[in-house]
């Protein structure tokens, strides 16, 4: 039954799962869990060869409690009214969740960019823009995209370009969209900061000695053998992420066949394999899996699902041999596939949580934008005078002489530095109090799992708003 419900109806699953937990008033939880408006566009494209085509378009903004709302723009064939505002949903609860205050958007164009050439898809783009222009669903203050399956930063310059050309207020335009490039007032880190979010997040669940011990694992990431599916924006840094921090990446799963290797494979060869081939198969230092949905079913300890939804089902939850499953995409699991892997002791840790990372760093830019000043620059003037005279005062008592690279390391943080430290705040925070919520509800004996943990969590930071807003008194 629960496989055949739309992507919607399976947020609202997890979503009345949680409220029952709570004890807000039946039309509070309704006020939070509908979509609070949704547009479908159509506009022409003339082709390269010179043909007319129609293209379908879609914005969601699931929830104005907060606003601007904020979420990204996909470009997959897969795209329809159900799956946008279902990611919209998401985007409201993951928000909530990590505390960053936007209400929940998602976009997105129902097309294969393989089969459009770059000018083809800049058209395209700038269209969609002037769209969303024309019916108030973007603007710094309203409604302000990012980037997500299929879209890159390319996309966002797209974007900016055609909304700062039409924009009355051009100071402010610049926080239009988030994911830019960065001569383009984008923000360093933004590019990796969903695989870097992923893999702080895998840490700070990975650290608790108790949480690994009921899995049959030691603690820490160190060692940890991972699967991961999609080698996309998410999936490359996740994985290279985790290579990092000393896990073992033994197998990789794309479109067109999966690779497998026990004793790790090097992301970046691989990565550097598809650019020049453009597959990730006939990658010599590993075994190719012709059917990239066995790939899911290779033994590991963390299974990362970072390409698209419902990739987790009844049909094949039961063969998953992983202890952890980390949720990088968003809506991997079906609530069945969820039940299934619950009743089998893994552990699921949510996209609502684990995938926040995109959203957390895309909020530093924002605020960046309107700032109107770079992160770190203010203070960072006086942090390196403070920290010359340190070292000059430590020189001259010890008689010892820093060299170059010394003085290096010991310089300020930069851009990148104070983006990714944020993040890993975010990420911690939002798992301690993830995981405090669990432990208070099993000191009553409910069984709460993680994604029902934090939908509690959800809910309640946005009923918070709406009685700030003095809606529900
Ligand atoms: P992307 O377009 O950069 O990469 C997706 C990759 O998945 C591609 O390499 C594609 O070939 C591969 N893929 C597609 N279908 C597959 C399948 N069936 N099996 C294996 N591989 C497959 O997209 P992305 O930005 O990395 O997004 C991936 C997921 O992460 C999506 O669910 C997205 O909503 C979510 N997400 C993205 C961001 C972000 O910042 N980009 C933030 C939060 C969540």
């Amino acid at each position: 039954m629960a496989e055949s419900l739309s992507f919607f109806q399976k947020v609202n699953t997890d979503f009345d799962k949680a409220a029952r937990f709570t004890d807000y008033p039946l039309g509070l939880l309704e006020q939070i869990k509908i979509c609070n408006s949704s547009c479908h566009f159509t506009f022409p494209i003339k082709r390269d060869d010179g043909t007319i085509q129609t293209i379908h378009g879609w914005r969601a903004e699931h929830s104005h409690h907060n606003l601007p709302t904020k979420g990204g723009i996909r470009y997959s064939t897969l795209v329809n009214e159900d799956e946008i505002i279902a990611l919209a949903a998401l985007m409201t609860y993951k928000c909530a969740i990590v505390d960053v205050p936007f209400g929940g958007a998602k976009g997105g164009i129902q097309l294969d960019r393989n089969q459009y050439s770059e000018s083809e898809l800049e058209r395209i783009t700038r269209r969609y823009t002037y769209e969303l222009i024309q019916k108030n669903y973007i603007g710094p203050g309203v409604d302000v995209p990012a980037p997500d399956f299929g879209t890159s930063e390319t996309e966002m310059a797209w974007i900016f370009d055609t909304y700062i050309t039409m924009a009355p207020d051009k100071l402010n335009a610049i926080a239009c969209v988030t994911g830019k490039p960065i001569e383009q007032n984008g923000i360093h880190g933004r590019r990796g900061a969903t695989g870097r979010g992923v893999v702080y997040g895998l840490e700070e669940a990975c650290s608790i000695e108790e949480d690994m011990k009921s899995l049959g694992l030691t603690a820490g990431l160190h060692g940890k053998s991972v699967v991961v599916q999609g080698f996309g924006n998410v999936g490359y840094h996740a994985a290279k992420f985790l290579m990092e921090s000393d896990a073992r990446v033994t197998g990789i799963i794309e479109i067109d066949g999966a690779i497998y290797n026990p004793k790790g494979l090097d992301v970046e060869k691989v990565a550097e394999h598809r650019a020049e081939t453009g597959s990730i198969c006939g990658y010599p230092d590993a075994e190719l899996i012709k059917n990239p949905n066995d790939g899911l079913e290779l033994a590991c300890d963390i299974l990362v699902p970072a390409a698209l939804e419902n990739q987790l089902t009844a049909a094949n939850a039961s063969e998953v041999k992983a202890a952890i499953v980390a949720e990088a995409a968003n809506g991997p699991t079906t609530p069945t596939a969820d039940a299934i892997l619950q009743e089998r002791g893994i552990m699921v840790i949510p996209d609502t949580y684990l995938n926040a990372g995109g959203v957390t760093v895309s909020y530093f830019e924002w605020l960046r934008n309107l700032s109107h000043v770079q992160l770190g620059r203010l203070g960072k003037r006086f942090e390196d005078s403070t920290q010359h005279a340190m070292l000059h005062a430590v020189e001259k008592a010890t008689g010892y002489q820093f060299s170059n690279e010394e003085r290096q390391s010991i310089h300020g943080a930069d851009e990148e530095d104070l983006v990714n430290s944020g993040l890993q705040d975010t990420m911690i925070r939002a798992y301690q109090e993830l995981r405090e919520t669990r432990m208070a509800h099993r000191s009553k004996n409910d069984d709460v799992d993680c994604r029902t943990a934090a939908f509690i969590n959800a809910i309640h930071r946005i009923a918070q708003s709406y009685m700030q807003l003095g809606i529900f008194p």
